[in-house]
Order: structure tokens, then sequence, then C-alpha cells
């Protein structure tokens, strides 16, 4: 088997066979099926990832349980210098991930695979800074009794990560749970696998065997599986919210915790003083349209009021229309593709019902273009809304594309009221030069992650997670990572005699 993932050189466009990470050792599928991993640059098959099946994962349940009290028994800030070793290691080898992943999934190196891979080298410092951070607590009850508060991990984690930010959402499975003394099983998205086994690869050269196990498959194979498999102490769930229920069900069956991240549609509010180059600017890195929309917190929804609504929309199809869509390893490319053929699909059906709305303005793009270099992958060009409904299909399923619904708005209640019709609540932006306008809106916004003035990504050391049926749960802290991962244990001790 050719174990390419070491030898990924920037110019490769095939990178061979990527076995699965199961108790130390690269394996093949108990069954040896196999996956192809297609590009959505030009379809192109790019490599095979191992199609794992109930029986891999119970391998990797039990590797990971076997690791398990060595593992919980480190001292944790030792744990925590394993990963800052691992992340020293990743450093160098991050230009060849970052083209890896881009080649995998579409997004464009420059804009979105550069800065997704220097993601995993913060999130394993991060995480190792509060490696000693798990603390009890002690109760002042009684001068006779001592009674304190100790956080224990949980066991063996099974995660399940989306194929839209595999390298991110990979690493914010791996660091806290593994630093704060579980072991995990974390299965990761079939349509975009090679760089996180990348990632995964160098992790194992510090860990210690079946301590990280990271498997390839489908979801209703070995997401299936590993959901249901009686030795996982909890669920971490990354991806839609269909399926987020789906995972939530397994894990009430046995009553397992189970945190969820999900999907959103969420809203980006302009106020009439907001009609500015800079706003229009945050709007675009808000639907984070370099990524092609395939974000958990796109905005997209475009609440603008009506005042400024021609001239916003002017303002935002003129810097779309400057954005070079193309092949995601091109340096010169702003945006890459759609991940798969699937999701290409379901974007296109999105837009032709867009554009058959009575009374929409396609004021940009449209269904991508049959012929030319665009059309040799799953290139969809920004597509702007415009005079959109609130209620529309399009403003409010969650399209992941780049597609964003212009919706005006003349009261601050009424946009705020539309802006909560919806049972998702993961994100929001509020562009305002008016404080008091922008802090109302941002307080009374149902989500669980609200930017005033600034589109951008989630910042470590933040508590991220989504409201109603965006999710349960928070990531990207210490916070979040005590309770996600650990369990308080109350010890009481009599000091009488
Ligand atoms: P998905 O739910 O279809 O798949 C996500 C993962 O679940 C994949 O690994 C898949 O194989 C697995 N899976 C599928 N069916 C399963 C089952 N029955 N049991 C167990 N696992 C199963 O989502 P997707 O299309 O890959 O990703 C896009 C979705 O992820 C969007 O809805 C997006 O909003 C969401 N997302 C959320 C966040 C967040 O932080 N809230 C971040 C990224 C993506």
């Amino acid at each position: 088997m050719t174990t390419v993932q070491d030898s990924v050189t920037s110019g490769e466009r095939h990178v061979g066979d990527a076995p699965m990470l199961i108790a130390g050792e690269w394996a093949e599928a108990a069954d040896g099926q196999w996956i192809d991993v297609e590009s959505p640059r030009d379809k192109a098959v790019v490599g095979r990832v191992p199609r794992a099946g109930a029986e891999d994962v119970n391998r990797a349940v039990e590797a990971a349980a076997r690791a398990f009290p060595g593992w919980r028994d480190l001292r944790p800030r030792d744990r925590g210098d394993l990963f800052r070793r691992i992340a020293d290691a990743l450093e160098p080898e991050q230009e060849r991930i970052a083209r890896l992943l881009s080649l995998e999934n579409g997004n464009a190196l420059r804009t979105q695979s550069r800065g997704e891979t220097q993601f995993v080298v913060d999130c394993f410092r991060y995480f190792a800074g509060v490696a000693g951070e798990a603390k009890g607590e002690s109760i002042p009850l009684d001068p006779t009794v001592l009674d304190y508060s100790r956080r224990e991990p949980l066991g063996v984690v099974g995660a399940i990560v989306p194929w839209n930010a595999p390298l991110m959402l990979s690493a914010l499975k791996i660091a806290p749970a593994l630093v704060s003394g579980n072991t995990l099983v974390l299965k990761l998205a079939e349509d975009a696998p090679l760089a996180a086994l990348a990632v995964a690869r160098i992790c194992q050269r510090f860990l210690p065997e079946g301590v990280l196990n990271v498997l390839t498959g489908y979801g209703a194979e070995a997401g299936e599986a590993l959901t249901a498999h009686p030795r996982i102490a909890k669920l971490s769930f990354t991806g839609s919210t269909a399926v987020g229920r789906r995972v939530m069900a397994k894990g009430a069956e046995r009553i397992v915790p189970v945190s969820l991240e999900l999907g959103g549609k969420s809203p980006q509010i302009v106020f009439p003083d907001a009609d500015e180059d800079w706003v229009v600017d945050g709007t675009i890195a808000g639907m984070r349209f370099f990524r092609q929309g395939q974000s958990c917190t796109a905005g997209s929804r475009l609440f603008l009021h009506e005042s400024v609504f021609d001239s916003f929309v002017g303002k935002l199809v003129d810097k779309l229309s400057a954005l070079t869509v193309g092949d995601p390893l091109d340096e010169a490319s702003d945006m890459g593709t759609i991940v798969n053929g699937r999701q290409f699909d379901r974007v296109c059906d999105y837009i032709s019902e867009g554009m058959e709305q009575s009374g929409v303005e396609v004021a940009l793009g449209g269904l991508p273009p049959t012929d030319g270099p665009l059309a040799q992958g799953y290139y969809v060009r920004p597509t702007v809304f415009a005079r959109v409904a609130n209620d529309w299909r399009i403003a409010s399923e969650e399209i992941f594309g780049p597609v964003v619904c212009a919706i005006p708005w003349k009261d601050e209640q009424d946009v705020v009221r539309m802006a909560n019709d919806t049972h998702f609540g993961l994100a929001g932006f509020v562009w305002t030069h008016d404080l008091g306008a922008g802090l109302r809106t941002a307080h009374a916004l149902e989500a669980g992650w609200v930017q005033v003035n600034q589109g951008g990504g989630q910042v470590l050391g933040q508590s991220y997670g989504g409201f109603k049926q965006s999710g349960i749960g928070r990531e990207f802290s210490l916070e979040g990572m005590l309770d996600s991962y650990t369990q308080r244990k109350h010890v009481s001790v009599s000091l009488g005699r």
C-alpha cells in the first residue's frame, strides 16, 4: 500500500491510498473496501480511503478503551506538552497539508486552506496551554469536612466531522478531548478525509497507541456504528441538523452525553447608516463567500434597510463581480468549488428555485456555466437574490452555497422578528455606527454568536456554539473543553474523629 500522506508534494495531483489509524497502526478496512476521493476542481479521483464498517469501528473503540487508563493518568501538563510538540511538527508541513485540503474539498488555497491549516497549529497550542486548567473546587462546608470536586475525563469519545472545514473541526475535537484525558475515535467525512489523515499521521508520531483513532467511511455505516457503540462515553458531532438529530437520538438510547454543532441560516442586519464599502466587504466575509458559502456561520440572509437597499446591493454586486472563481490550487483564485456533485446539484436546485420566484431580482450570478473551464469542476459563481421574502425556501433553508438573499426592512423590531423567525440560531451580524442600535440588536438576536461591525471567523478562547436547532454545547475554549469533555466528581471527607 502506498502510504502517500507523507510524500504528497506541492505539485502532486494524485495521492494514492490513504489508510486510517486504528490502535497506532495504519489500517485498511477489515473487508478490504475503499472509497474514491474525487477532487471537485476537475472531478478527477485523487486518492482512496478505507470504507470502514462496524468491525473497524469496534477495533478502534476497543483500542481507545484499552488506551484510556494510561492516558487519563498521565499528568495533564504532560498531555499538553505532547500537543505543543505536535504543533511544532505540524508547522513545517502546513503548506503540503493546505494543498491537500484544497485538492480534496475545493476551498481556495490562498484565501482558505492556508488559514485553516494554521488554525490547527494554533488550536493544538491553545489547548496545550490550558491542559492544567481542568481544576475542581473545594466547598467551605464545615471545619470538620473537606468537600471538593474533581474534573475527570469521560472515557472514549466518539466524534464525527463534516467536509467543509475538516481540519479545523477535527482539531477542535482532537485537542480538547485528548488534552482533558479522554481517548478518541474520530470519523472523518467521506468527501474530505485526506488532509485530516495527514494531520493524524503527525499526531501519531507523538501519541501513545490507541489514544487517537481516525476512521474513514460513510455516515450510514461507520457513523452509525460509532454512535451505537456501547463503549462510547461521549458523542461529539459537527454536521447537519438532520444527522445531529439522529446522533442525539442514538445517544439518548444509552444516556450518553452529546455535543452538537449544527447548521445555520444566519442573519446580517445592515442599518441605514452603514451603506459603506467596509460594510459591504464585511458582509461578503460574513457570508463566507470565500468558502463558497459552505460554512455553518454564513450570514446568508442579508437584511438591508429599505432606504439603502438598492445602493448597498449595487456595491455588493460590484465587489462580488471582481472576485476570481477558479482552480482552488491557483494563487489567483479568491473562491474555489462546491465540494461534490451532490452538493453542487443541491445548490443549483436552490438557485433555479430562487430565479423562478415572482418578484425576485437576480442581481448577480445564477446557474453555473455549462461550458468553458469552470464547467470542468463544481464551480458556482456568487449569486445575489434581491427583494427576497423571509419565508421563501431560499431564505429559510441552509443552501450551503455562494447564494445570499437580500431582504428589505423598515422597522428595527420587525427586522429582529424576521431575523429570529427560524429554527436555526447559530450566528448573526449587525452593521451600524449607532452603538445602542448595534448592541440592542445583538442582544435581541436568538443566536449563539453575534458580531457587530465585523464578519470574521471564530477565535480560540470564544465560547462558540448554537442556540435553538443549531446545536448543544460549546467549542473553541477552555470552558467548552471542561463542559464537553470532563465530568465533575465530588469527594466528601470527614476530618472529625
Ligand atoms: P452531514 O450531517 O451530512 O455529515 C456530517 C458527518 O456526519 C459526515 O462525517 C457524515 O459521514 C456523518 N454522517 C452522516 N450520516 C450519519 C449517520 N446517520 N450517523 C452518523 N454519522 C453520519 O453534514 P455535511 O453535509 O457533511 O456538512 C454540512 C453541514 O454541517 C451543514 O449543515 C453545516 O451547517 C454543518 N456544520 C456545522 C458547523 C458548526 O460549527 N455548527 C461547522 C461545520 C459544518
